[in-house]
């Protein structure tokens, strides 16, 4: 018999509810209690704790954020916040935490494992950029989010000859622009990881226009050097040079709040009966993510901290095919 609990931390990603329905479920099965915590870390430091039964967790799976609440909590990173939230658990008997979350989730996993509580974390996050993890609950679903906005905005720069700038999340990490940039078609794709400047992105929009092409999709990650804002600055004073008219529209959050697609449900559903599974094993201080296909566990000492870069075939890839 054991008392788990899980907590949600960092930006939510759709598929979350679905990972802790499978956590609470498995749990139940195996004949333990478990327990979430409200409001990610800050709820885990102030004991904002609420028993999780069977029909807690009902109807939630189709629905994307996470039931639980998630919230930015800095204080966290402090050695006092996170012994003080270690007692709290330990008076409530709670032998294991579940952390689904990214990497600064993850970061705060690891210190709560540093200081003898058993932990277990689960990849996620819409950026795609923690390490241990191929891919994490909620990219396919931001993915196909920003596709479906890329298609209805290439449709109307048909119609108008337009170029668009389209800039889409991910931190520092520019994986969802260079697959929603492929996906779509995109003309260009301005990424944190690669050198473009606004003239080497305004050659490519004008060889469009003199190619004869109707209209141009410049996909840009929020964290590139030139991001949506500062090359609609440029390309203001340099209008002539395109082209095309240009337009731009920053999807922002609107990619985190979409409704889990089969493959998100399923990752997540996988991730958090893998969780509980760690649990039974007693094997701590690790995250559960996805290797070549399959469910597998890495020591969060190797996750924390660490740059996942992208394929560089897909890379040249995506230069080839923007002609
Ligand atoms: P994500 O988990 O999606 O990467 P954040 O980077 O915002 O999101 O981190 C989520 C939360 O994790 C933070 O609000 C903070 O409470 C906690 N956290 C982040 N970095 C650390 C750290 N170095 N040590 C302990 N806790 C951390």
């Amino acid at each position: 018999m054991k008392r788990i609990a899980v907590v949600t931390s960092g930006g939510d990603a759709p598929g979350i509810n679905a990972a802790v329905r499978a956590i609470v479920r498995t749990a139940i099965d195996k004949g333990w209690e478990s327990f979430g915590v409200r409001h990610g870390y800050s709820g885990l430091a102030n004991d904002d704790v609420l028993p999780l039964g069977l029909r807690d967790v009902g109807g939630i799976i189709q629905r994307g954020g996470t039931m639980l609440g998630s919230k930015r909590y800095p204080e966290f990173k402090a050695d006092e916040t996170q012994l003080k939230a270690i007692r709290f658990l330990r008076q409530r008997d709670i032998d294991a935490l579940i952390v689904i979350g990214g990497d600064g989730s993850q970061a705060g996993a690891l210190a709560l494992s540093q200081k003898g509580l058993p932990v277990v974390g689960i990849a996620s996050t819409i950026d795609n950029d923690l390490c241990g993890s191929e891919i994490t609950i909620g990219v396919d679903t931001a993915l196909n989010v920003a596709l479906e906005a890329i298609d209805r905005i290439k449709v109307t720069a048909s119609s108008h000859e337009r170029a668009f700038l389209v800039e889409v999340m991910g931190r520092n990490c520019g994986y969802l622009a260079l697959i929603s940039g492929i996906a779509g078609g995109a003309e260009s794709i301005v990424l944190p990881e690669t050198q473009s400047t606004p003239e080497t992105i305004a050659c490519e929009l004008r060889a469009a226009y003199e190619r004869g092409k109707a209209h141009a999709i410049v996909v840009v990650a929020e964290g590139a050097c030139y991001n949506a804002e500062s090359l609609t600055r440029y390309f203001e004073e340099h209008r002539e040079r395109l082209g095309f008219e240009l337009r731009v529209v920053k999807l922002g959050h609107v990619q985190r709040g979409g409704t889990p697609g089969v493959f998100d449900r399923l990752l997540a559903t996988r991730f958090g009966a893998a969780a509980t599974e760690c649990i039974a094993r007693d094997e701590f201080g690790v995250l559960v993510g996805l290797s070549k296909g399959d469910i597998a566990t890495t020591p969060l000492i190797e996750v924390v901290g660490r740059k996942k870069t992208l394929d560089p075939h897909l890379l040249v890839l995506a230069s080839v095919l923007a002609k």
